[in-house]
């Protein structure tokens, strides 16, 4: 929810907005009186955002822009005051034609509406965004026409070290829950702390746990120095990401049959952990993204 809001919506209007849109959003935003969500994925594009179809007509009249399209999975959706808007606004294939758009959610014409029946992440809302008609006048527009594309793209740069961040979180308190339950519980007259191939897992953990945060604060270091960091970003997500998901599934291990029960919080941080994969572009897509960094050659 925070990291969403803050990380990829307020620090974007900081740096690309007006000094009339960080006036209207960033004092409410950043004292937590208002929420943000970014609206880029859309039922037929995810990993190919620049593709989106999503359109933005100017009204030659008014000057105002006409919104039409959807957007998917949007996190913070229906609990959100604006949405940060990816629409094409010009005809030009691909990335080119996307501009980005600050949108008040009581905009007439949005509906949002949340998806229910997630594996995880189940304490926050993940919507589907409806535009049909959507008018918004052309100070809407965040940053010039036809910028959108890289707009989004250094939001989720940074956004990476986020989700990273909140990866060795969760690896952090799989490690935490494993120790202290191995600890406790006992088999065979001693606890299952004891017992060399529970360490294993448990060391495995902490390894995770320790490369995760060294990659993260890597990244926060690069970019504390005003360096380049896009890829180091990527690194960071797409370890921590695979990371906490095997710190939470060698946890649930611990655990024994208990970890797939609720009332331990290992099958919870399993769940979570899982999508940390998936947003903010996936796997397959960081490594895309490290490959082309590496090779010089895109594979987009
Ligand atoms: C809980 C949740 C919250 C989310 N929050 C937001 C949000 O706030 N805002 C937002 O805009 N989006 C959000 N997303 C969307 C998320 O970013 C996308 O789901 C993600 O980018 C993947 O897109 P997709 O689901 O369409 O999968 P696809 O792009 O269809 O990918 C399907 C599979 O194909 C692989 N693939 C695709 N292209 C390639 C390629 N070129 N090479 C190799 N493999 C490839 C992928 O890695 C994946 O394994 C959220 C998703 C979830 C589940």
């Amino acid at each position: 929810i925070v990291s969403v809001s803050l990380g990829l919506v307020t620090k974007t209007i900081a740096s690309w907005g007006s000094e009339e849109q960080k006036r209207a959003w960033l004092p409410r935003l950043t004292a937590g009186d208002a929420l943000g969500c970014f609206g880029l994925t859309e039922p037929g594009t995810g990993s190919d955002a620049g593709n989106l179809s999503t359109k933005a007509v100017r009204d030659g009249a008014s000057g105002d822009y006409v919104i039409n399209g959807a957007k998917m999975f949007i996190t913070n959706g229906t609990w959100a005051d604006v949405v940060l808007l990816f629409a094409r606004t010009n005809d030009t294939p691909g990335h080119r034609g996307v501009s980005a758009f600050l949108v008040p959610t009581d905009t007439p014409g949005l509906t949002r509406r949340t998806i229910h029946g997630k594996l995880g992440l189940r304490g926050q809302a993940t919507a589907e965004l409806v535009l049909d008609d959507v008018r918004v006048p052309a100070s809407a527009l965040l940053g010039p026409e036809g910028k959108g594309f890289s707009i989004a793209m250094s939001a989720l740069a940074k956004g990476r070290m986020s989700v990273a961040a909140g990866c060795v979180g969760i690896a952090q308190a799989a490690l935490d829950a494993a120790v202290a339950y191995a600890g406790e519980r006992e088999q065979f007259g001693k606890s299952i702390a004891h017992y060399q191939l529970v360490q294993e897992l448990i060391s495995d953990i902490s390894v995770d746990v320790d490369a995760a945060r060294l990659l993260t604060w890597r990244v926060a270091d690069l970019i504390d120095r005003g360096r380049e960091f896009a890829t180091a970003a990527s690194k960071a997500k797409l370890f921590a990401s695979e990371a906490a998901v095997r710190s939470a599934n060698n946890a649930l291990q611990v655990f024994g049959g208990y970890g797939y029960i609720d009332e331990y919080p290992v099958g919870k941080l399993l769940r979570d952990a899982r999508v940390m994969t998936l947003y903010e572009g996936t796997s397959q897509i960081q490594k895309l993204i490290i490959g082309r960094a590496e090779t010089g050659v895109s594979a987009f």
